[in-house]
């Protein structure tokens, strides 16, 4: 389970960058190891948590996906959206270089910021991902269904085929990094200065770029147009669930990683079928005599009407099970059942036979 950043810094959703600023500080001076009650691994979390919410950027793809945003990325496949596990961020060399004074601090950033392990360049930033809501009908989230989607998307330049590279050109090293993928910048943070190693922004890490640039593109490696997606949505699918369509989001530039699209599936309640886990329940009411006496009643299943026997002395709030007409498992096999509960209505108005008839029974019992 990943810490939700926020709580560790104790700030809520809508805080401003500066509340979130000085949540950090406040705690950062509070948690820092070398002080009497300092936490170290306290201290590393709050770092971790700030690395995201410090960002706009970070902070906004955090609460657009949440951790899972941070976490999927492969390795090396670098830059961008959904790369780097926020746990990982400091492990991954996010931060490099220079302490000079600070003393024994060397020791606690050399484990959090990665020492030695200096990652470079090389890494490609990916392409934007999209999250969509897509709502479907009862029956459909039960026995799967698919959908078609538009997305107005990056795709991958045909002339250049996402490379950037006028076709029959070759490339050339990167003059903004020399070659080097990473630029570095040098921030001023309450513990001293901190060089950062960030993606080139001009080769997007590579190191080199098209020695001359497709015309169609502008050597971007890829142009918007209309996408069609073709949504296959599980059967057994619940409200709320998100499915992940991998690579479909924008193409990354000159060839980059894609991004991808997540679909949030909104199920439509059903005005009588409710569903509990892999379970439909439904209600049949009947009446005391019925209850009593054993009736046949006809159900509403997702399979269609099916006569149920309410059997003689069916005590109110009883489920009826149904093997097998519930929803389908979407992991493994086999279906959910469906519980008929049993409602039993007392008249609140009689005629006067029926109080005669309910009378007699009074006597009897
Ligand atoms: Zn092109
Ligand atoms: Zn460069």
């Amino acid at each position: 389970m990943t810490p939700d950043p926020y709580e560790i810094l104790g700030v809520s959703k809508d805080a401003s960058q500066d509340d979130i600023r000085k949540a950090y500080r406040k705690l950062a001076h509070q948690y820092h190891p070398d002080k009497q009650g300092g936490n170290e691994a306290k201290f590393k979390e709050l770092n971790a948590a700030y690395q995201i919410l410090g960002n706009p950027d970070k902070r906004q793809q955090y609460d657009r996906f949440g951790a899972a945003g941070f976490g999927q990325g492969a390795p090396g496949g670098g830059g961008g959206f959904g790369t780097v596990s926020w746990e990982d961020f400091f492990r991954q060399g996010g931060f490099q270089g220079g302490f000079g004074n600070v003393g024994d601090l060397g020791d606690i950033f050399g484990d959090l910021f990665g020492f030695g392990g200096s990652r470079h360049g090389r890494q490609q930033t990916a392409g934007n991902s999209y999250e969509l809501t897509l709502t479907i009908d009862f029956p459909e989230a039960v026995f799967g269904t698919s959908k078609t989607i538009e997305l107005d998307a990056q795709h991958a330049c045909a002339r250049c085929d996402g490379t950037g590279r006028e076709p029959g050109s070759g490339l050339k090293q990167c003059s903004t990094c020399r070659g080097a993928g990473q630029v570095m910048e040098t921030r001023a943070t309450l513990l001293g200065q901190f060089q950062t190693a960030l993606v080139c922004p001009t080769c997007q890490g590579e190191g080199e770029v098209p020695a001359k640039r497709c015309t169609t593109c502008k050597g971007q490696g890829r142009e918007r147009k209309l996408k069609r997606l073709e949504v296959a949505i599980p059967a057994g699918i619940a409200d709320g669930q998100t499915l992940r369509l991998q690579g479909q989001g924008d193409a990354g530039p000159r060839g980059g990683r894609p991004g991808d699209v997540h679909i949030l599936v909104r199920v439509r309640p059903d005005p009588e079928l409710r569903r509990d886990g892999d379970d439909i329940v439904t209600r049949t009411t009947v009446s005391p005599a019925d209850a009593a006496l054993g009736i046949k009643v006809d159900v509403r299943t997702v399979d269609g009407v099916v006569a149920v026997k309410v059997p003689a002395g069916t005590q109110p709030g009883r489920r009826l099970r149904l093997k097998g007409k519930g929803v389908p498992s979407l992991r493994g096999r086999g279906r959910g059942d469906h519980l008929v509960e049993v409602v039993v209505k007392v008249p609140e108005k009689l005629s006067r036979k029926q109080k005669k008839l309910y009378e007699d029974l009074q006597d009897e019992e």
